[in-house]
């Protein structure tokens, strides 16, 4: 029988549709998967019961030929999107035991499409993070280990619990947020594909939130078709959000396939930045020659002022992330510190709710919004993103793709890189660019490390052209052959 685990979503509903299987033993084999990779703390909140009620319902409307698009496909749920009934924390403290009284419209729309939530994956608190270490629920462990090195390595972050998931072949696809690079670079980590769509794609109703100008919803899944079906749910207008985009959706699975024959694909030559591991620029290299291979044409552009894009990050990401977090007061939601009076109730709750990651990323953008500091960093970092969207815009002229490494480095062990701040920080400096310019952003698995570790490389698309990434990111994914499996699954599988 067929390995239910290992299976690619577009395989799985293959299978269902022609009844090899039922959607209730499909999520059973990821029940099970999931019991026996606990080690690796994926999930903050298991809901295993109610995926066996929800598989018995796809079942029901299989066996009445009236299944739901994607009927029965089990995936995580990252711990911000709000699930009615479900806790949902943030991975914070303050958040324990908050039960929302209301879905998100993303996980709403996946409900909607048959999808099957197993649990609520963990993730850096309030996704600040780039190695899912910041969690309140402890850390999650990457399933890759590098050869002959028996240390536990960081998924990446901040979405790392879906990332693992995914990776460790307990769910076929997860969501993620993304506000700096919180999809890429666990993608890139785990040996799987992510895409973070342009701003405004899916809705942020519902999702608890960071850096609200930047914070966007999108899938992890193995391949780039099982993306492109997972995003078709996810996205869509919403009015209950007013930074989502009223455009029709377009059916991102039929991109597919397409020919990338003379599509150009630019190279950024600012990327070569110092400090990137050379086994990733040997990779970035060969990377655009298979796409070269498959009749795009390379070109070399320049994005002058993405350098500057990691620090301006760093003042908006943290300005936007004080102000949505000061509704954390202890009197609306989850945990309360009780004081002697107000004040001292809501210093009481957050000095204990929140943890250190996030404390520092408060007092740094109640400074940079405090009222003697705005013009000179907040204002000032406005218009630096501006020139950071207008140098794309500049390089989408002479080119419809930018080809670019996900992260300077492969994954790191826990631990490491954690002697100041900004060393955590550089691990965003090709994601980050992006995010502040709102545009489509797709990280693939291309190669491995001497070590034996996922390397991944990063296209990036003109605003709503998911599809032209979703092309190329094939045509790259079919070129590149990456089957290598996480090295706990080769064990097992031996
Ligand atoms: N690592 C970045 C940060 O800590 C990005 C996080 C994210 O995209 N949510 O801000």
């Amino acid at each position: 029988m067929t390995n239910l685990t290992h299976m690619t979503i577009r395989a799985a509903l293959d299978g269902l549709k022609k009844k090899e299987f039922t959607a209730s033993e499909l999520v059973d084999a990821h029940i099970a998967a999931s019991e026996a990779a606990r080690h690796l703390n994926c999930y903050i909140t298991e809901t295993f019961d109610l995926a066996r009620d929800a598989a018995k319902e796809s079942d029901a409307r299989y066996a009445k030929g009236e299944a739901l698009p994607l009927d029965g496909i089990p995936i995580a749920m990252k711990d911000l999107f709000c699930t009615e009934g479900v806790q949902t924390t943030a991975a914070s403290k303050i958040l324990k035991g908050f039960i929302p009284p209301y879905e998100s419209t993303v996980s709403g729309n996946m409900k909607r499409d048959g999808l099957i939530s197993l649990g609520k994956a963990n993730l850096d608190e309030f996704a600040m993070g780039s190695s899912n270490t910041t969690s309140a629920y402890g850390h999650v462990l990457n399933p890759w280990k590098r050869e002959g090195d028996d240390r536990d390595l960081v998924p990446g972050g901040s979405s790392g619990g879906s990332a693992a998931a995914v990776a460790a072949r307990i769910a076929m696809g997860a969501t993620g947020t993304d506000t700096g690079g919180s999809i890429r670079q666990p993608a890139a980590f785990c040996g799987i594909t992510g895409i973070k769509p342009t701003y405004g794609r899916c809705s942020r109703f519902g999702i608890v939130a960071f850096a609200s100008s930047l914070d966007q919803a999108g899938p992890f899944a193995r391949t780039v078709e099982d993306c492109a079906l997972l995003l078709e749910s996810m996205a869509g207008y919403d009015p209950k959000d007013s930074t989502s985009v009223n455009l029709p959706v377009p059916r991102y699975a039929d991109a597919i396939g397409g020919s990338v024959k003379g599509l150009k694909v630019g190279v950024p030559k600012e990327y070569r930045v110092e400090g990137t591991n050379p086994e990733i620029l040997a990779l970035w290299d060969k990377g655009a020659q298979m796409l070269k291979d498959a009749g795009a044409e390379i070109v070399e552009v320049s994005l002058p002022y993405t350098k500057y894009a990691l620090q301006t990050y760093y003042v908006i990401a943290p300005a936007e992330c004080s102000s949505n977090l000061a509704r954390y007061d202890g009197v609306r939601f989850g945990q309360r510190a009780e004081g002697d009076n107000l004040i001292d109730t809501y210093e009481k709750t957050r000095a204990e709710g929140f943890g250190q990651e996030v404390k520092r990323r408060i007092l740094i953008g109640t400074y940079v919004l405090s009222a003697g500091y705005y013009d000179a960093y907040y204002n000032q970092a406005r218009r630096v993103r501006k020139l950071i969207w207008q140098d794309f815009m500049n390089a989408y002229q002479q080119c419809d793709v930018l080809l670019t490494p996900t992260a300077p480095t492969p994954a790191f062990a826990i631990g490491e890189n954690q002697q100041d701040p900004v060393t955590m920080y550089l691990n965003d400096v090709f994601t980050i660019p992006a995010s502040m310019a709102g545009v489509p952003g797709l990280s693939l698995p291309v190669g491995l490390s001497g070590d034996g570790l996922p390397l991944g490389l990063q296209l990036l698309g003109r605003p709503f052209e998911e599809e032209t990434v979703f092309k190329v990111a094939h045509a790259l994914e079919q070129a590149a052959h990456f089957t290598a499996l996480p090295q706990t699954l080769q064990r097992k599988a031996a």
